[in-house]
């Protein structure tokens, strides 16, 4: 499994800033409830990638009473993409209640709700994301829950998300949890992040390569393809192998010096 997810912290919203921690012991689910499946919504500035958000209504700003882990939803292409918007151990807006305390939180963005194509993309993202962090925080597949479940639970407020969505396509959180489940059992144990930059020219790759790997990182330039030679210019992916503690610091850094479509995969 290749999980792609780009980070863009929502740096301005009020519970960015406030910067609590928390051992995340859970995931809650979450749709938007609102038809509108794009990530520039919800994340700006524009990367590139995202698009602009004309209304500036986005959640990257002071004074909202909200936020979350992560989102999925579309790009400006209409690729639909995981975007992590909060340090995974940051203490989310998203719940309501003592959920905050213990679940990371990401949304699905809806769209009008019919669209089965859509539905099973962002599905398939949500299985990808929820393998992804119940291996990496060593969670219960039994503690992924729907803002709905929280409700019942007692530990989130009274919403309906996900299941007004998922029970039109026929998922529920139960089948989540169970795809969940498959795919960890297919997924090696020992996974090991990777962090990309997808372009660098040959030459930039090899000076990364050296520094990295006088840092003790085991890094590599992917092999070019076959039909070209490894000159000035050509762009080719350069990898960092790493552990998940140091693959959001690995990423930064490298955006830091400047290179963009940096991807964090296991
Ligand atoms: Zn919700």
């Amino acid at each position: 499994m290749t999980i792609n997810i780009t980070q863009k912290f929502l740096i301005k919203n009020d519970c960015y800033k406030a910067g609590r921690k928390i051992t995340p012991k859970g995931i809650m689910v979450h749709s938007t409830g609102a038809n509108n499946p794009k990530l520039s919504r919800y994340i700006q500035p524009d990367d590139g990638v995202l698009g602009v958000n004309t209304n500036k209504n986005d959640w990257n700003q002071i004074g909202l009473d909200r936020c979350v882990h992560a989102f999925i939803g579309k790009d400006k292409n209409g690729n639909a993409k995981i975007y992590q918007t909060l340090p995974w151990n940051y203490r989310g807006w998203h719940g309501g209640g003592k959920s905050n305390d213990t679940h990371i939180g990401f949304e699905i963005c809806e769209d009008g709700l019919t669209d089965p194509v859509y539905f099973a993309v962002v599905y398939k993202l949500a299985v990808e994301l929820c393998v992804y962090l119940c291996k990496t925080f060593n969670l219960s597949i039994n503690e992924i829950i729907g803002h709905y479940e929280g409700f019942q639970r007692g530990i989130a407020s009274n919403h309906s998300d996900p299941k007004h969505w998922f029970s039109r396509h026929g998922k529920s959180m139960d089948t989540l949890r169970s795809d969940v489940k498959k795919e960890m059992e297919v997924v090696p144990v020992n996974f090991t992040d990777k962090v990309t930059v997808q372009n660098t020219a040959f030459w930039q790759a090899q000076v990364l390569v050296e520094e990295y790997q006088k840092r003790g990182f085991k890094c590599y330039i992917n092999p070019v393809r076959s039909h070209e030679t490894q000159e000035d210019g050509f762009a080719c992916p350069f990898v960092v192998e790493t552990n998940f503690q140091h693959a959001n610091l690995v990423k930064m850094e490298l955006e830091t010096k400047g290179y963009s479509a940096v991807w964090e995969t296991i």
